[in-house]
């Protein structure tokens, strides 16, 4: 079985702490996820995984944390999920490892226990820097969390970073004087679309 091809493993998570009226993924509200039974069930599965024949033989090249807002976990628990993985599969050197962020709430510690547990690169979902558009997504953060996350981010040694934004596509549309339906797409971008 060793030689095949890697493959890249989604793992969602799906709780935020608050819904955004146009999200159209599988998420539900809460603060506090009920991680612990999550990431027991999520060893389990990954462990099911592993025994079957597609996988067997095949490491992981990326690992992907979304959501959801992943990093509502905490540093534990994102540890303990990417352990399963590791044990399960096996990561070849140099497997990115993301975690996706709400910018709401993120301080460098945190992230310095996400990065300790293995993370290697943070998305945050950072949707736009205009505060009219964040309230007409109805995001639960402010274009000053973005930044401040960043930062934090860069304290936390996560320099690999993405951001999440439709902001050019939104103020170009707001441009030309048409209203936004915005809409979160299967890629996980935020895409919009003129209503009449
Ligand atoms: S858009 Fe993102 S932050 Fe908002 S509810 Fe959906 S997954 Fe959560």
């Amino acid at each position: 079985m060793a030689g095949r091809a890697p493959f890249a493993l989604y793992v969602h998570i799906p709780w935020c702490r608050h819904v955004c009226p146009y999200c159209d993924f599988n998420v539900y509200a809460a603060s506090e996820p009920p991680e612990a039974p999550y990431v027991e069930a999520l060893a389990t599965e990954i462990a099911a995984r592993a025994a079957e024949a597609a996988w067997q033989g095949r490491a992981l090249r990326s690992v992907y944390l979304g959501g959801g807002t992943p990093s509502l976990l905490s540093a534990e628990s994102v540890a303990k999920v990417l352990g399963s993985a590791a044990r399960a599969f096996g990561l070849v050197p140099g497997a990115e490892v993301t975690i996706e962020a709400n910018p709401g709430g993120l301080g460098a510690e945190r992230l310095r226990g996400f990065r300790e547990a293995g993370v290697t690169r943070l998305s945050i979902g950072a949707q736009s820097f205009t505060p009219a558009h964040l309230r007409t997504l109805g995001r639960d953060h402010t274009a000053a969390d973005i930044g401040a996350a960043v930062a934090a981010a860069r304290e936390a040694g996560l320099d690999n970073l993405s951001l999440d934004p439709s902001s050019a596509s939104l103020a170009a549309r707001s441009r030309s004087g048409r209203r936004m339906s915005p809409r979160r797409s299967r890629s996980g971008r935020l895409t919009s679309r003129p209503t009449r």
